[in-house]
């Protein structure tokens, strides 16, 4: 019997919390120059949940980006400790996107593609470990 998988997690400083009761829709990494930015790394790795399925404990601040594809990408963090967690698409109004390693067990995350592979860094090098 499989074991049942917790999509619940944290940030640093454990001001914001969040579960999510279904598994994600989506796994991916993205190397797009904005998740570098955002990250400060070579790419996001997220999971897409929907929003009905998921609670949020905390505040979270949000910044806004504009999308090459004319949308709006609200990247949450924590105010206090500035960890990276849950970002909203206008394109995607039902969903949230996480930011994996916040999960109290990153290791359940099964990333299935990457994403904007054209920019990026030569040093980044993506593993699929497919699950
Ligand atoms: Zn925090
Ligand atoms: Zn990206």
């Amino acid at each position: 019997m499989a074991a049942i998988e917790k999509w619940k997690g944290r940030c640093a400083c454990g001001a914001v919390h969040y579960e999510s009761t279904e598994k994600p829709s989506l796994s991916f990494h993205c190397q797009c120059r904005q998740c570098q930015r955002a990250t400060g790394n070579g790419h996001a790795s997220l999971f897409v949940v929907s929003k009905n399925s998921t609670t949020v404990i905390g505040e979270m601040a949000f910044y806004d980006q504009k999308a090459d594809s004319g949308n709006t990408v609200s990247r949450g963090f924590c105010p206090n400790c500035g960890s990276p967690m849950i970002n909203r698409a206008t394109a995607y109004p039902d969903h949230l996107v996480v930011n994996t390693a916040t999960l109290d067990d990153p290791s359940i995350f099964g990333p299935s593609n990457v994403l904007f592979t054209e920019s990026s860094q030569p040093w980044d090098h993506i593993d699929l470990k497919l699950k």
